[in-house]
């Protein structure tokens, strides 16, 4: 189309158009602009914040930024109302009346410390489990880590057991990367893109500067999701899967791949477990595992040499099928052979899975066979020589441009581990992982499979006064890894990295709240959380919640005797802690986005960030980072604390992010290190380190050799300089693991093999789940209720994220009030129209919502926006305002636990395997309610005697306004 053919082109304006305000960008919008990191949602732009006379007064994205460059999303610019809530809380707080009542009296920050110092202090000296610290949105989780780790307390895990540790676990036992925020892809090259299950998850601004790419060149987008908004409104083709069966789904089209014999065998054989020998010998201990050699390497069969050979070895030509003659007398058959068998097989066709997928067999044919033309006949090849893991020299590299992301609706499942891993699959078989147009790695990925980091805080490991013996959260090769008290039971809070949930390798947050007011493994003296809704959105469970923290002994105590609580808002959790430690904004905040926690880093670029304070806060609060270095140095915390008992980092958060070293060299930021400023990575502590971060933009970026792009994961180059720049431990390729031998180890354990065996209660859900090779198995909720006819699950707005996002005043002007979205024929059935209300239930309990009805949603789903309801008194809203009277959560309706099974025990309604929360895995019914009204459950308004009244009005902007007139 010619330029100007578009009405509103004309920037004289038409009749068509009104015209536009012009904006003159060359005029300053404040006097001052400071640089610093977004923390609206987990993207972490970089953002411009403009301020007049010290007060914020635009926000826009900093071009220079590598996530974002230079974008900005509505929930980015809305920041400035986040900064200015009167939802703020204003300075710490000593509960007085009783949990929930909302009655506080202010204290000053010395005496809140010494009660905490006072109360965590007793704790450690005795038994430090009986401290459960966990965090919620925590973008620190390297430090507040580490403190839990020094404080010696096994009970440490931020939120990533109800998030997203599926995604994490399954791909980093896989490939040793993950979806996630870790790896991306390739968006300048991918011709095919697949998104599975997300909505606006964990990637905001890179994903729509991606998808624009992805549109201007003409590449296909499509996306499997049951509901039909945001980047799946925008996609090529919708694929509307039923939830939960995604599994299904990814293994029809893998055994699509198989039949028409359209995998790519040469990948397989260079970087993955294909040809390893696995052992067939049923009822054996070593049934299922590698056939290994005498110095532990797996054995393949080599066709050239007609034996077996170390797999691992270079140079080989190893069989990928036939069973083969092991020297004990058993035999063994590569695992490519078991994955054709598994996937060739009658439960994976089209037709057998059409049905419960809700996708035609024709469809599903179609799109394996579009992602196999894509893959083969369009492959790319850059001209741009590297070198192998073995020293084999490649003139060029040659991608398959098939890409693929994943997250909460893949995630969210109680099958979601196993169906990660079998997208992982698909991907490798298409043989695009970390080639040029497939998905890549975001360095310090790819990790070793699994990684090596290892779980700690086994009941041995858990000492008064001592710290553990290394970080809370790894990743079990085995039973032997699991962390467990000398009766076999857990020995966390959680009963994370237990027979429950073995590689649970982020916790079970969703958990802790439960499990410490039943009392089941143990009950603690002190829950310690920060940042974490948990009596309200972020649980499963809102009623059960609160009661678990208001639930008393027959003496009439708190089981969860004291609750300390930080956030920065008046949310609904605050009025049940006893102590609140009030943290600021994300503007009046020091931060460190580091490379030892969850970086910012593009695929081929190493990067991390600062957030520095732009304003100083009004109000007597502290950032928690800084209050939690104090409190290590009063409870003299080993590394919190010099020699002579002095604090450690007497100049706090700062002084902690420059001089804290975690191995020689490696500190929390990887830029301008060294006396002069000059190493990247590794180097000594530089004093001036946050002012060239500031000078840099607040954020730091190494790039890589473009030899060094692709195929990291056996990339001579790049494993080589990723030790030497302290991203990696091991100059050994990562291989990705089709078959997953660990799983393999605890089936064993539950099928009665080895020191270490499941109770009885828990063999028969190991055996069933912990299979090696990925599999599709129905979510567990659904094989436990019956009765429920439809799925309800959630997507997270454009505009939100979480009940920070829609507290905010500009954008609860875009939604104040969540709709129960039914496709148009429930709502022909059940007799419905837009805005009536409804009842929907489930095996717990009921909610009473409005509905609103539409095309683009899978007919057996329904669905609302994340995180909109919410409690009255809390958050500085009107007992009037929409979010409480129609506003409503889907979280009235899930259940921590499963229903009981056999023998009565009741486990997590998690993922078996990981842990994960299964919150999509909601069943419900629904049917017409009588009549207008409000939504139910209700519960009392929260007090709110300490928070000052919030402004009938709540506007932004005239100050400088009447400056300017
Ligand atoms: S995408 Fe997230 S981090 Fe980026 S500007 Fe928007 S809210 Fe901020």
């Amino acid at each position: 189309m010619r330029r100007g053919a578009f009405p509103w082109a004309d920037t004289k304006g038409s009749a068509n158009m009104p015209s536009q305000p012009k904006v003159a960008m060359d005029i300053p919008a404040g006097d001052t602009m400071r640089q610093t990191t977004c923390y609206i949602c987990a993207c972490r732009c970089g953002i411009n914040v403009h301020l007049k006379d010290g007060k914020v007064k635009y926000i826009e994205g900093n071009r220079n930024h590598p996530v974002n460059k230079g974008v900005l999303c509505g929930k980015g610019s809305a920041g400035i109302m986040q900064h200015y809530s009167p939802a703020r809380l204003r300075a710490p707080m000593k509960r007085v009346g009783p949990r929930g009542s909302g009655q506080f009296e202010e204290i000053s920050w010395d005496e809140a410390l010494e009660l905490a110092t006072d109360w965590l202090g007793s704790v450690r000296k005795k038994d430090p489990r009986k401290l459960a610290f966990f965090t919620g949105r925590d973008q620190s989780q390297s430090l507040t880590g580490f403190w839990a780790m020094q404080y010696g307390t096994p009970n440490f895990a931020a939120h990533g057991g109800f998030c997203s540790v599926n995604m994490a676990a399954g791909g980093l036992y896989t490939f040793g990367g993950a979806f996630w925020e870790f790896g991306d892809p390739d968006w300048d090259l991918t011709k095919y893109f697949v998104l599975f299950g997300v909505a606006e998850d964990h990637a905001s601004n890179p994903i729509k500067i991606g998808i624009g790419k992805l549109k201007a060149r003409g590449a296909k987008i499509v996306s499997v999701n049951p509901v039909r908004t945001g980047y799946n409104a925008v996609a090529d083709e919708w694929v509307g899967i039923r939830p939960g069966t995604d599994g299904l789904f990814v293994g029809a089209l893998i055994h699509e791949l198989f039949r028409t014999e359209q995998i790519d065998l040469d990948y397989l054989v260079r970087y993955t477990n294909a040809p390893w020998l696995v052992i067939d010998a049923p009822g054996t201990a070593r049934d299922g595992l590698f056939a290994r050699d005498a110095s532990g390497n797996p054995l393949a069969w080599d066709t050239a040499k007609g034996g077996l050979v170390n797999g691992k070895a270079a140079g080989i030509t190893p069989a990928l099928t036939g069973r083969r003659d092991l020297p004990d007398g058993s035999t063994a058959r590569p695992v490519f052979e078991l994955m054709a068998e598994r996937y060739m097989g009658g439960d994976y066709t089209p037709e057998a899975v059409e049905d419960r997928t809700g996708v035609p067999a024709d469809q599903i044919r179609r799109i394996a066979a579009e992602l196999a033309h894509v893959a083969f006949q369009e492959e790319i090849v850059l001209d741009r020589p590297w070198t192998d893991w073995a020293g084999r020299r490649h003139d060029k590299m040659i991608g398959r441009p098939v890409s693929m992301h994943a997250m909460r609706g893949i995630s969210a499942h109680s099958n979601g581990f196993q169906t990660c891993r079998m997208i992982h699959l698909l991907q490798i078989l298409l043989g695009s992982i970390d080639s040029p147009g497939g998905f890549r790695y975001k360095p310090p990925y790819p990790k070793q499979t699994p990684p090596n980091l290892l779980p700690h805080g086994a009941s041995g490991d858990i000492k008064p006064e001592m710290p553990l013996g290394g970080p809370h959260l790894g990743f079990p090769h085995g039973p032997e890894h699991l962390l467990l008290d000398d009766a076999g039971q857990p020995s966390r809070l959680d009963k994370g990295f237990s027979w429950d949930a073995p590689m649970s390798a982020h916790g079970l947050m969703h958990m802790v709240i439960n499990n410490a007011a039943t009392r089941d493994p143990y009950g603690i003296d002190v829950l310690f959380m920060y940042m974490a809704n948990m009596a309200w959105n972020s649980s499963m469970n809102v009623p059960g919640t609160l009661d678990a923290l208001t639930a008393k002994d027959d003496a009439g105590n708190y089981k969860i005797p004291k609750i300390i609580y930080s956030d920065a808002y008046y949310s609904e959790t605050v009025p049940f802690a006893d102590l609140i430690l009030p943290d600021t904004t994300y503007l009046e905040r020091w931060d460190c986005i580091s490379l030892l926690d969850r970086p910012i880093s593009e695929p081929e670029l190493v990067a991390d960030a600062i957030r520095q304070p732009v304003v100083t806060p009004d109000r007597n609060v502290r950032g928690f980072q800084e209050v939690l270095i104090d409190l290590g140095a009063r409870l003299k915390l080993p590394k919190f604390v010099n020699e002579d008992g002095s604090p450690k980092y007497p100049g706090g958060y700062p002084d902690y992010i420059v001089n804290h070293e975690r191995k020689p060299g490696i500190g929390p930021l990887a830029g301008f290190r060294g006396a002069d400023g000059e190493d990247s990575c590794v180097g000594a502590p530089n004093p001036d380190q946050l002012d060239k971060y500031i000078e840099n933009g607040a954020f730091f970026g190494l790039h890589m050799a473009p030899e060094h792009a692709y195929f990291r994961h056996a990339n001579r180059g790049y494993l080589d300089w990723g030790i030497e720049k302290g991203i990696r431990m091991s100059a050994e390729p990562t291989i990705f693991q089709l078959y997953s031998e660990p799983l393999q180890k605890f089936r064993l354990a539950a099928q009665g093999h080895g020191d270490r065996q499941p109770p009885e209660r828990a063999r028969d859900r190991i055996r069933a789940h912990f299979d090696p090779l990925p599999f599709w198995y129905p979510p567990l909720e659904e094989q436990a209720v019956s009765g429920y006819p439809l799925h309800a699950i959630t997507q997270r707005p454009m505009h939100m994220y979480h009940s920070w996002g829609s507290q905010n005043a500009w954008l609860r002007q875009i939604t104040a009030a969540n709709r129960l979205y039914i496709h148009d024929s429930v709502g022909a059935q059940i007799g419905v129209v837009d805005d009536d209300w409804v009842w929907l239930r489930s095996h717990l309990g009921r909610v009473k919502c409005q509905v609103r009805l539409m095309e683009g949603v899978n007919p057996l789903t329904v669905w609302t926006w994340n995180a909109i309801g919410k409690r009255k008194g809390a958050w500085g809203l009107d007992d009037d305002a929409p979010e409480s009277n129609q506003g409503f959560l889907l979280n009235h309706l899930i259940s921590e636990l499963l229903p009981a099974g056999g023998g009565g025990y009741r486990y997590s309604n998690s993922d078996p395997i990981t842990g994960q929360a299964a919150w999509f895995d909601l069943r419900v019914a629904i049917e017409k309610a009588d009549g207008a009204g409000e939504t139910e459950p209700r519960f009392e308004p929260l007090g709110h005697a300490s928070q000052p009244p919030s402004p009938r009005k709540l506007a932004f902007g005239r100050s400088f306004r009447k400056a300017r007139t």
